[in-house]
């Protein structure tokens, strides 16, 4: 069986693990393809950093910091601290001495020629992930966040400045706190879909959207052009599940990004946003908690599949009890 995920960093991650060992029991020799999210890449003194595709590849390949969920596990600062002591800005970016390993060799395979999907193959290749891995994308499309001026600045009439920053800093230095009025995807049009990104969606027998971030994971993946008609003419069941729990993201300021686009953080406003396939977009099935119960007629009036059930990943055997949930929810509609 193939299976193609689209996923960010932690909750993508996690969910990938578990899916991993839910096929190892119940499907042997299915593949995982997984479409990684680029929009949060950045430059950072000088070196290439992919933190969605890192955390993927450092989950199952076994390398990542449990306790952080990102970086490398025993990892220490050292550079950073030397960096900041020379006064070097961003200092906000947690970079750690082992993780800067990677970065070293990305930045060096891209400037040599190489395209992000052959570098992360490249990666790939000392973690052996178990699974498929494809930049959403090779090209440069990088979320950047429309703020009020962080300085405070003004226009004449008083009215605030308006300045993009990057995503990153917007996350991590500000923890979300700056109201933002917009995100946008620099380079997104000019971007095409990584290699077989597209023949991953419409070749799949199962589409999965873990809960990843629906704007800055999921919905960064969609904006591509081309992926989000993938995942609305595959033929494949196309099943989801809410990263939004009781009305508030599991971990992180999703919230935060729903408000930005004018949406409730609920698990029904998640499902009404990526829509129905028999209207234009491409969920069969929504998975959500069991605490949002309440919340199944509403979705399934919409046209969408809806069940609830446990999402909490507290550990690796939740998170494959929910994995065997979406693949039960495949196989239901595969036989319809
Ligand atoms: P990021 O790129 O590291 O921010 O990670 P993702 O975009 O892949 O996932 C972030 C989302 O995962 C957040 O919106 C969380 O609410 C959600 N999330 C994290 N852990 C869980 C979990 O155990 N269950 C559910 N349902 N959602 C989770
Ligand atoms: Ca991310």
């Amino acid at each position: 069986m193939q299976i193609t995920v689209l996923a960010g960093g932690i909750g993508g991650s996690r969910f990938l693990r578990g899916l991993q060992r839910a096929l190892e029991q119940h499907r042997p020799g299915s593949e995982i393809t997984v479409i990684g999210n680029t929009g949060d890449d950045i430059w950072i003194h000088g070196l290439r950093v992919c933190p969605d595709l890192d955390t993927v590849m450092y989950t199952l390949g076994g390398g990542i910091s449990a306790e952080r969920g990102w970086g490398r596990e025993n990892e220490t600062f050292t550079v950073k601290d030397e960096l900041a002591a020379y006064g070097v800005e961003p200092t906000w970016f947690g970079l750690g001495d082992r993780d800067i390993a990677t970065h070293l060799i990305r930045t060096q395979s891209l400037q040599a020629g190489y395209t992000l999907s052959q570098v992360t193959q490249a990666l790939c290749e000392r973690w052996q992930p178990g699974v498929r891995l494809l930049p959403m994308s090779d090209d440069r499309a990088e979320t950047h966040v429309v703020v009020d001026d962080p300085t405070g600045a003004t226009a004449p009439d008083g009215t605030p400045l308006r300045t993009a920053i990057h995503f990153q800093e917007w996350w991590i230095r500000y923890r979300a706190g700056l109201p933002a009025h917009e995100f946008i995807l620099v380079g997104v049009d000019t971007a095409r879909p990584g290699p077989d990104v597209i023949a991953a969606i419409s070749e799949a027998d199962l589409v999965i959207l873990p809960p990843s971030n629906p704007i800055v994971s999921v919905g960064t993946i969609l904006q591509v052009p081309g992926i989000a008609e993938a995942l609305r003419s595959t033929p494949a069941p196309v099943i989801g599940v809410s990263p939004i729990v009781g009305g508030a993201p599991v971990r992180g300021m999703a919230d935060a990004c729903l408000r930005t686009i004018g949406l409730e953080t609920t698990a029904a406003a998640v499902a009404g946003h990526y829509g129905p396939r028999s209207e234009g977009g491409f969920l069969d099935v929504w998975l959500m908690d069991t605490a949002d119960v309440d919340a199944v007629d509403a979705v399934t009036a919409l046209g969408i599949s809806a069940r609830a059930v446990p999402t909490m990943m507290t550990d690796i055997d939740a998170a494959a009890d929910l994995a065997r949930e979406c693949l039960a929810a495949g196989d239901s509609l595969a036989r319809a």
